[in-house]
């Protein structure tokens, strides 16, 4: 997903892209603003952090792009993980989307399914039509 700061700042071109130039499939894609009870669900692991308020209004606060992306194994949320970088700014490598563009863990443009499971449990949530 292409968070709100990446839409705000025009690098949906820029994130679709490395993730074309890999050789992974954009199977669906939708901009949409996510109301709080799917940003909360989204986010529902993290519902006992001191940040999810934060988190949740971040989420909200201007349309999001949804995808979702198909490789040739079972891996793909892992390859998408690598080129979307660590979570931490400060760990983010250069070469990575948050390690080229991002300057703050709480705004780090990109959110990636960190298994099998959770992607299907998101792209239930935010393509409940596919
Ligand atoms: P991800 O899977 O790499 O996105 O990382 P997590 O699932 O651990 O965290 C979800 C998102 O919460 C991160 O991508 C950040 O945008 C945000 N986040 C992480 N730590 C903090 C924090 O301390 N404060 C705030 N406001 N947001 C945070």
């Amino acid at each position: 997903m292409c968070k709100p700061d990446a839409v705000e700042r025009g690098l949906v071109g820029e994130i679709v892209a490395r993730f074309e130039r890999k050789g992974l499939t954009l199977v669906a894609a939708e901009l949409k603003t996510a109301d709080r009870a799917l940003a909360e669900a989204h986010y529902d692991e993290h519902r006992d952090k001191p940040f999810f308020g934060e988190l949740v209004d971040f989420l909200t606060r201007s349309p999001v792009l949804a995808m979702v992306v198909e490789g040739p194994a079972d891996n793909t949320f892992s390859i998408c993980r690598t080129l979307i970088g660590k979570t931490s700014v400060d760990d983010a490598q250069p070469g990575s989307i948050r390690g080229d563009f991002a300057t703050t863990t709480n705004e780090n443009l990109v959110h990636g399914s960190d298994s099998h499971e959770s992607a299907q449990r998101e792209i239930d949530l935010w393509f409940p039509n596919l």
